[in-house]
């Protein structure tokens, strides 16, 4: 039997995309961070990240996205004007958030 057991060592280094939180503008990895996907429809979340069309990349804290509405941050990323269903949609989804004062033992 010529069977060389060889073991290979193959240093991987892996590529972890960066994307910016627009509000904080905090750099984290892309999974990190929600994408938003202005699309015909309006504002969609795009968990997938394969929604084509104009993203913004958001963190899922209230923090960041009461930013992002208040202060206009996502609509100067996505270079639209957001609608009352869009600013609706918005806390829709920010009611699914994590609490963020909740004391983790
Ligand atoms: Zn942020």
């Amino acid at each position: 039997m010529g069977l060389v057991s060889g073991k290979k060592k193959v240093k991987r280094t892996k590529h972890v995309p960066q994307r910016t939180c627009i509000a904080c503008r905090e750099t984290l990895s892309k999974r990190s961070l929600l994408r938003l996907v202005y699309t015909e429809a309006g504002l969609t979340l795009d968990p997938s990240g394969k929604i084509a069309g104009r993203g913004a990349y958001l963190h899922n804290t209230r923090d960041c996205w009461e930013k992002a509405i208040s202060r206009g941050l996502l609509a100067k990323s996505l270079k639209t004007e957001l609608n009352r269903t869009d600013i609706e949609n918005m806390r829709k989804w920010m009611e699914a958030f994590p609490d963020e004062k909740e004391d983790s033992a």
